[in-house]
């Protein structure tokens, strides 16, 4: 199969035009990019798409989600991580979510990243109570189906939930502590024999599109033994480790009062901030933190809408590049944010920046977001070889953006109204490694219709389910308040809250 889209607008993000909109031809033949230049002559078999009235730009690359969260969009709100995790990853009480159930859940939340430009996933799948070897399957089932490209993990938490926060001593009456140290949590040695058979059997299904990831929760969470073996594996493997690190101020208190040291400073010690590692969040990191991540050649994926549908503070984004740290951009789950929508976390990126200070200079520029949501990210998934900017050599991933519509008129500066002025629905095609999985807006893969009548013949049981967590959980709503309140009102060196105006 070829193609050859001639006289478009394209967005390549090389190092080159960056973001600037060049007039380019493109040929693909089957997955790759053979071919980008000012004008290239149709060959026999190649499929012409006239590109006059076109912007073609790399696939969009969402650093940090979680599908699992997708059952929950719109559900909860005004609830800072802690007390929000209670709900969303609920610590009492689940019950195993079955194969089938999840591969709904995937298709449902690749259907939608799809249809808004995101072509590559990187997809921190957590099941409570633990995460078997079928769940995990029908991942990279339902997306070896619909076409996306995707680091998908094994999330690990190995620590009795409530000992990976601050003041639960004294906080969680003594039942509750009593029963979650009883609920079983995964091995270090569990954990490794089943991220080493994910690497050998899973990873790099469908051609290399799909990937394994390794996903300490976050360093609180896990035992140095867990950390440690998920660091060895990831270099074994050429792999992305992923992990949550200083998401909240909650996060940052938590790190002095258990390691009494900071939790970037606590990864580099024990050999875990390497090249392969992502932080998702990095929002209360200091100066020093910076450092050490950027040494290590470290990545960071920045999810400004979660932080503030979250409440968790605005990450240092002039800080981080300054310093060197590879940035990717993330939706962060479907509860946290509500949409896998990247392109709405493009403008909340080049906006939230802008009034963290009144100099200007500093402020985002279109090239640096536009770099962060693509090869920025592609980086830090461990995949800028293959994905993330229009290249010859690469993957075909990209997204056709149709011009003749409201968002580009009148036609100034293309990239500028891509970040400002689109949010998707200007959206035409999509191509995954060579194959068009959304056409005319539509995905070509699945049958939308009917997979989201799937999910509302099961509504009413979904809904019963987390109804009853909820009650279950409800234990964790006022030692977690008190927990937040207390942790909110220590003293700390640094704050990133934007709240200086009350002062
Ligand atoms: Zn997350």
């Amino acid at each position: 199969m070829s193609y050859l889209i001639k006289n478009a607008h394209v967005i390549t993000m090389d190092a080159v035009s960056g973001s600037e909109p060049v007039r380019r031809d493109i040929r693909i033949v089957d997955d790759i990019i053979t071919r980008i230049e000012p004008t290239i002559d149709a060959e026999d078999g190649d499929t012409v798409v006239d590109g006059t009235d076109k912007l073609v730009t790399p696939g969009f690359v969402n650093a940090h989600t979680h599908s699992w969260e997708t059952f929950y969009k719109g559900r909860y709100d005004n609830l800072p991580l802690e007390l929000w995790m209670a709900k969303c990853y609920p610590i009492l009480g689940d019950s195993r979510v079955e194969p089938e159930l999840i591969k709904l859940r995937s298709t449902l939340f690749a259907i939608e990243s799809l249809k808004s430009g995101v072509t590559t996933l990187v997809d921190d799948v957590l099941e409570n109570p633990g995460q078997d070897f079928d769940q995990l399957s029908a991942v990279f089932d339902a997306y070896e189906r619909i076409g996306v490209r995707a680091n998908i993990s094994g999330h690990i938490i190995s620590k009795p939930f409530t000992d990976t926060l601050p003041f639960m001593d004294e906080l969680l009456p003594p039942a509750v502590a009593e029963e979650i140290r009883g609920l079983a949590v995964p091995t270090a040695e569990e954990y490794l024999a089943f991220s080493r058979q994910a690497f050998e059997t899973l990873d790099g299904r469908a051609d290399g599109r799909l990937r394994y990831m390794v996903a300490p929760s976050a360093p609180q969470r896990c035992g140095e033994d867990v950390l440690v073996g998920a660091t060895e594996l990831a270099r074994e493997f050429d792999a992305e480790l992923h992990i949550h690190v200083l998401e909240t101020k909650t996060q940052l208190v938590t790190g002095t009062e258990k390691y009494g040291t900071s939790l970037v400073a606590y990864l580099a010690d024990i050999g875990a901030l390497v090249r392969n590692t992502t932080i998702a969040h990095g929002i209360w990191l200091s100066p020093e933190d910076i450092d050490l991540v950027a040494a290590a050649g470290a990545s960071i994926s920045h999810n400004p809408i979660s932080n503030m549908k979250l409440g968790s503070g605005i990450a240092p984004w002039r800080q981080l590049l300054d310093a060197g740290v590879n940035l990717g951009l993330g939706t962060d789950g479907c509860s946290s944010s509500d949409s896998p929508r990247l392109l709405d976390v493009v403008k909340a990126t080049a906006l939230l920046h802008k009034v963290t200070g009144p100099e200007f200079s500093e402020w985002p520029t279109v090239n640096e977001v536009l770099h962060a949501a693509t090869l920025g990210g592609a980086r830090s998934a461990m995949r800028e070889a293959s994905t993330g900017s229009l290249e010859v050599g690469k993957q075909a991933d990209l997204v056709i953006f149709d011009l003749e519509t409201m968002a580009f008129t009148p036609r100034q500066k293309l990239d500028h109204q891509l970040v400002y002025s689109e949010n998707g629905s200007s959206i035409s095609t999509v191509m995954v490694a060579g194959r068009i999985v959304v056409d005319h807006g539509e995905v070509t893969t699945v049958d939308e219709t009917a997979v989201r009548a799937e999910m509302s013949e099961r509504l009413t049981e979904l809904l019963a389910w987390q109804e009853r967590l909820d009650g279950i959980n409800e234990v964790f709503t006022e030692p977690f308040t008190q927990m937040y309140r207390r942790a909110m009102a220590t003293p700390t060196d640094i704050d990133r809250f934007s709240g200086h105006v009350h002062a």
